[in-house]
């Protein structure tokens, strides 16, 4: 499988050069979405369009058992720094997180398995708008696609990859497990009451209890949750006032938090409301919503040994590691929630110039593309092969 999936090297490159010179962000993914639906048909695919607003869905094969590959397709608002011959046309964005080179993979196993004699079941590839934000009800794609119904039907195992730039070409990542955090946004205003900067007593200075609150909030980890959950808690934006001597009404506090169990989850809220009761104590009063995003993806131990063991023997386990442990945020988590399911790290890496995720130099080394192809490829087909889990 791997042998074959570097044959299809030149064409992989040409697609992900493709999609990287035309990236387009979350729920805008129209040119791309096209693509890949052209691409999917030619290979008699049965196409879905616009599942989760600018999502695509194929499949392959008849009846059961089904198995889902995954891969997202947005970009990101950011401005590309690179020079090479495919850079970003479109100024202010860029596929800076490496989904350009998902879509490629995941038209390299569609490529790959529509040529397979005959399986047994269905492999069906969900193309997802949208992985990196959400929309104005702040919803990502992979919630907005299942709403579409893309994992209906008795999906019995859900797969995906991530390119990793910290990771060589030819290893992979796997492991049991949360593999990334749930998270949350909150929206806060501490509300004061404004005034004259040199009569403070006269007003309920919000800035002043914002102080006690950011305290409070910041014990929360430290100081009230088991030291053996992993979470975060972060303050990422605080405004208020725009005078020296004007003591302003509010202050707008905008904040993330991130966990790996649905317990220390309503702990967190709970704690966080806590902390801005603080404000009420000293004479203000506050608001508080909470915006409730991708859940923890939770790697299920049955999908990451047969991975595993397929990467094993395609690329040898010398190739094979456990992963970092990290809280960043990833949507597969909700395809993970609907059936058994697994990601794994892909290395991208390119050699002796470390490009970091989201940042305007991010690149992928081509080579790891057949890579991906081929593990993706061979691990839904055993799967398929053997009629489910051994
Ligand atoms: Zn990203
Ligand atoms: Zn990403």
């Amino acid at each position: 499988m791997l042998n074959r999936a570097k044959e299809l090297q030149v064409k992989l490159t040409g697609y992900r050069h493709d999609f990287h010179t035309f990236p387009e962000v979350g729920f805008q993914e129209f040119r791309t979405s096209t693509k890949v639906a052209e691409i999917l048909s030619a290979l008699d695919c049965r196409v879905q369009h616009n599942v989760g607003k600018t999502g695509v869905v194929g499949e392959l094969g008849q009846g059961l058992p089904i198995v889902a590959i995954r891969a997202d397709m947005d970009a990101l608002p950011l401005q590309e720094d690179n020079q090479t011959s495919y850079k970003s046309q479109k100024p202010g964005v860029m596929h800076a997180c490496g989904h350009d080179a998902h879509i490629a993979i995941l038209l390299g196993v569609a490529e790959l398995l529509s040529k397979e004699e005959e399986f047994p079941g269905t492999v069906r590839f969900l193309f997802q708008p949208a992985e990196e934000v959400g929309d104005d009800e702040g919803m990502s794609g992979a919630p907005r696609m299942i709403q579409d119904g893309a994992m209906g039907g008795g999906v019995e195992m859900v797969i995906a990859l991530h390119v990793s730039a910290h990771v060589p070409v030819g290893q992979i990542q796997i492991g049991a497990g949360p593999s990334s955090g749930g998270v949350d946004t909150f929206r806060a205003s501490i509300i004061g009451m404004g005034g004259h900067g040199a009569r403070p007593h006269e007003t309920v200075d919000p800035i002043y209890l914002s102080a006690h609150v950011l305290l409070a909030l910041h014990g929360i980890v430290s100081r009230r949750l088991n030291p053996y959950d992993p979470a975060v808690v972060s303050i990422g934006s605080i405004h208020a006032g725009n005078a020296e001597n004007i003591i302003p009404n509010q202050v707008d506090i905008l904040g993330t938090l991130r966990y790996t169990q649905h317990k220390v989850q309503e702990q967190i809220h709970a704690e966080i409301k806590k902390s801005f009761e603080v404000a009420k104590c000293l004479g203000g009063d506050y608001t508080l919503k909470f915006e409730i995003g991708s859940p923890p993806m939770i790697n299920n131990e049955k999908v990451v040994n047969l991975i595993k063991q397929t990467a094993i023997d395609l690329i040898g386990s010398e190739n094979v590691h456990p992963p970092q442990d990290g809280l960043g945020a990833e949507d597969f988590g909700c395809f993970s929630e609907m059936a058994p399911g697994a990601m794994f790290y892909l290395g991208s890496m390119v050699e002796g110039d470390e490009r970091e995720h989201h940042n305007s130099r991010f690149d992928v080394d081509d080579q790891c593309l057949p890579f991906g192809v081929a593990i993706l490829a061979e691990t839904a087909l055993r799967f398929l092969r053997n009629g489910g889990f051994l």
